[in-house]
């Protein structure tokens, strides 16, 4: 290092759904380079959705060089490395060779739509959930109510496995040879960056596969046998925090040490700060995930709000209550595809440029309305209300209120089940730079929102755990400090009825009333 003390970085990398993203973070928390590379998502049939395991590495190699060279440091700068990513999504690779058995299998694949289907309603269900709820009577203890409650979901990895494992041979002949290796992307890119070394994955990403119990901090025996998934193939689950193992040198030249893995919501709310019992995170990407901070138990939801583990850091386990929409950003490139707009920043001003939606609502349901509180995998997706006098400005406006409107949805399940006092609410993804669906969604749920200026928080989130694990910073009370500036919304007055900038919250009670009819017709098409 010639002698000199040269200043040292964190690097931190999150695989996204659109995107794979790395930025270099310095002491003050300030990216000093970025770089970043599509997400080449595979569609080989209708409802299948998948990625290619080996361009997923060579992006992700990409993304690193990319960032330290944009950053205009060298490799031996950089003292530790995080990674979030998307959750849910697999794949299974041969223990000696590395070779992949199959194509990563996304979360929105609903290759598995009909098992969980016929599971979720089936006989074994009600027999397995009425056997809970006993044994939950007899012994009070609050994880056998849990489980109770709990539906399958096709997010859930558990049904997509199963789903290889009875169509891949090679695959259910390693599994029975002892050869497999199952990994979500964490663990696959662990497994590459360590060439093959080490099969392991975190708390919190684990938490977000189906097959983990988070009252028992373990991989679920009781489902695995139930679904009959071998135990053998899943990695060891490690503390957020923790020395993974170290690049090998052969891949950047120095070798950097892998301290983090983080799944990309829960990332997102570590990088928001929200360290506290009660402080929520909206994430509006790809899909909408909304979080509370719940405390050191997991959360027991009747609705079907999943209870996640947020971080495990040295001693402290944080747990997440969470409720998620699938199609956010999917509802709006969408209609860009459709040609209703040329740019997604156009589409708020759009919005604010007619008075209301001409009636149209619009329902995102492309992947179903799953999960809390409607809990319908088969809901359509669809436009009601349409009119001659319908323009594209009423369309994209609908499109933007259904977003705030599964979010207000969303919220009120979450104030109903948790009973927890929220203390601060902070938004990111890329749809929080729309300024009509986060002001609309303030007004609707009536509480203040914050806008950090950085709206990646995944990435600054896996870059914090990263950094903490080696001392490049002390404590979350640092990290606090770092914190970026804020922009603040502010609920308007229902009372209010007309501004520059269009209809106010009052104002919604009766198209919000048409909105839910429409998602009940939504929900009835397929049956
Ligand atoms: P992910 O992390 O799930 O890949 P991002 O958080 O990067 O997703 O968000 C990407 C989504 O945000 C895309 O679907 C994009 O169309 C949408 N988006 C970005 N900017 C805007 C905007 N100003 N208005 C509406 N949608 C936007």
């Amino acid at each position: 290092r010639n002698g000199l003390r040269r200043e040292s970085f964190v690097l931190s990398v999150d695989v996204g759904t659109t995107t794979i993203r790395c930025h270099v973070f310095d002491k003050e928390a300030k990216i000093r380079g970025s770089c970043s590379s599509k997400v080449v998502l595979l569609y080989p049939e209708p409802g299948l959705v998948e990625l290619d395991p080996e361009e997923l590495w060579t992006g992700f190699i990409k993304v690193v060089k990319g960032a330290v060279q944009d950053a205009g440091v060298q490799m031996c700068q950089i003292e530790s490395l995080g990674i979030s990513t998307q959750r849910g999504t697999f794949t299974t690779w041969d223990r000696t060779t590395g070779r992949p058995f199959h194509n990563f299998i996304s979360y929105q694949d609903l290759r598995a739509a009909k098992s969980v289907c016929s599971w979720n309603s089936s006989y074994t269900m009600m027999a397995v959930q009425g056997a809970l709820k006993l044994l939950y009577l007899i012994s009070k203890q609050k994880r056998f109510l849990a489980a109770s409650v709990v539906v399958f979901s096709t997010q859930h990895v558990t049904f997509r496995l199963l789903w290889a494992l009875t169509h891949y041979k090679e695959l259910s002949q390693a599994v029975a040879e002892g050869t497999c290796c199952f990994g979500t992307i964490d663990t696959w890119l662990l497994y590459k960056l360590t060439k093959g070394e080490v099969h392991a994955t975190d708390y919190s990403n684990a938490s977000a596969t189906g097959m983990f119990d988070t009252y028992q901090m373990g991989w679920s025996g009781l489902l695995c046998s139930a679904v009959s998934l071998p135990l053998s193939i899943l990695p060891k689950v490690e503390d957020t925090s923790y020395g993974f193992g170290s690049t090998d040198p052969s891949i950047f030249g120095v070798s950097i040490p892998i301290t983090a893995l983080m799944a990309d919501q829960q990332a997102a709310m570590f990088g928001e700060c929200c360290f506290d019992v009660g402080d929520v995170k909206i994430t509006m990407g790809t899909g909408t995930f909304i979080n509370i901070h719940t405390g050191s138990k997991p959360h027991t939801s009747i609705a079907g709000l999943y209870p996640l583990v947020g971080w495990k850091i040295k001693e402290e386990v944080v747990f997440l209550a969470e409720g998620n929409a699938a199609d956010t950003g999917t509802a709006i490139k969408w209609a860009q595809g459709l040609g209703l707009f040329s740019d997604v920043k156009e589409t708020s001003a759009m919005a604010y440029s007619v008075a209301d939606s001409d009636g149209v609502c619009f329902v995102p349901s492309f992947s179903g309305l799953q999960g809390a509180p409607l809990n319908d995998p088969q809901a359509c997706a669809s436009f009601m209300g349409l009119k001659p006098s319908t323009n594209k400005s009423h369309l994209v406006r609908a499109i933007l209120e259904s977003v705030a409107f599964r979010i207000r949805q969303l919220y009120q399940t979450m104030l109903s089940e948790t009973c927890i006092p929220i203390t601060k609410i902070r938004v990111d993804g890329g749809v929080c730079s729309n300024d009509f669906v986060v002001q609309l969604t303030t007004d609707l749920i009536g509480r203040k929102i914050a806008r950090p200026t950085h709206h990646e928080m995944s990435c600054r989130g896996a870059a914090f755990v990263a950094g903490l694990g080696v001392g490049f910073w002390k404590n979350q009370e640092e990290l606090k400090r770092l914190h970026t500036t804020d922009e603040m919304f502010l609920p308007r007055q229902a009372a209010q009825t007309s501004t520059d900038l269009g209809v106010v919250s009052g104002e919604y009670v009766p198209v919000l009333q048409s909105w839910e009819k429409a998602l009940r017709r939504s929900m009835e098409w397929y049956n």
